[in-house]
């Protein structure tokens, strides 16, 4: 289990609530991009697990509405193929500690 700050990705996501921009701050630039890139690590390495890849339509899927904003996906894509921002002010995800 991956902890953060001492709790587990399972402990932050129970706290988390998302207010759900209606403009995506999250997407893949070239899908051609994505075909060609072998290891995929944005799958293993997003920790709400919001990339999954298609076999039958060879496309990567992917959700922003349950982005813990971390940036993560933006870092590990090897091939600069991820847009990521902020979502709109008061959009996204709400941390609740307590
Ligand atoms: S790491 Fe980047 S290029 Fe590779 S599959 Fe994921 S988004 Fe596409
Ligand atoms: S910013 Fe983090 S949680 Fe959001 S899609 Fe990227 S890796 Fe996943």
């Amino acid at each position: 289990m991956s902890k953060l700050f001492g709790l587990s990705i399972e402990d932050k996501l129970a706290m988390t609530h998302f207010e759900v921009d209606d403009k995506p701050h999250i997407w893949i630039k070239d899908q051609e991009i994505c075909r060609k890139c072998s290891e995929k690590p944005c799958q293993v390495a997003c920790p709400a697990k919001l990339y999954q890849w298609n076999e039958e339509t060879k496309e990567m899927l992917y959700n922003y509405e349950g982005c813990l904003e971390c940036g993560t996906c933006l870092l590990i894509c090897p091939h600069d193929n991820v847009h990521w921002s902020y979502p709109s002010g008061g959009m996204g995800v709400v941390y609740r500690f307590g």
